[in-house]
């Protein structure tokens, strides 16, 4: 048996298929109510963004805590089965996050990630969102 249970593998599979989350959602509900306009996962940059703030030259990457490390999040936890599966697994995707921030960067986007985790509170992401976007 994997520890990995049926609701996470199925966000773990979403999230391969691109489909929109429960913290994306989030997200985007509260970039729209700060006033914020965005696009979404705009094709052709790097690591497809989960919003994009074209005027700003600004991206929004709502990730989860599993599927992309979170550093110390509980949701975080390391599989006790398939242990060299999912080190290959969580390697490529690490590997691939830092090549599109690094990419991002490299032509003069600013990438901000927000952990799923984080998006229990509104009004933390509101002020990460606001941080990292300025005014409007
Ligand atoms: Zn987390």
């Amino acid at each position: 048996m994997d520890i990995v249970d049926q609701a996470t593998r199925s966000r773990i599979m979403g999230r391969i298929r691109g489909k929109d989350t429960k913290p994306e959602l989030a997200v985007r509900r509260i970039a729209h109510r700060l006033g914020y306009r965005y696009r979404l996962h705009r094709a052709g940059l790097p690591g497809r963004p989960d919003l994009v703030f074209p005027g700003r030259r600004k991206v929004v990457f709502v990730h989860g805590c599993y599927w992309h490390r979170h550093p110390g999040c509980r949701y975080a936890y390391s599989p006790k089965s398939n242990i060299d599966f999912w080190t290959q697994k969580f390697e490529n995707n690490l590997r691939r996050d830092l090549a599109a921030l690094t990419q991002l960067r490299d032509s003069g986007w600013d990438p901000l990630i927000i952990w799923e985790c984080e998006c229990a509170n509104d009004e933390f992401v509101a002020a990460k969102l606001t941080a990292h976007l300025g005014g409007r």
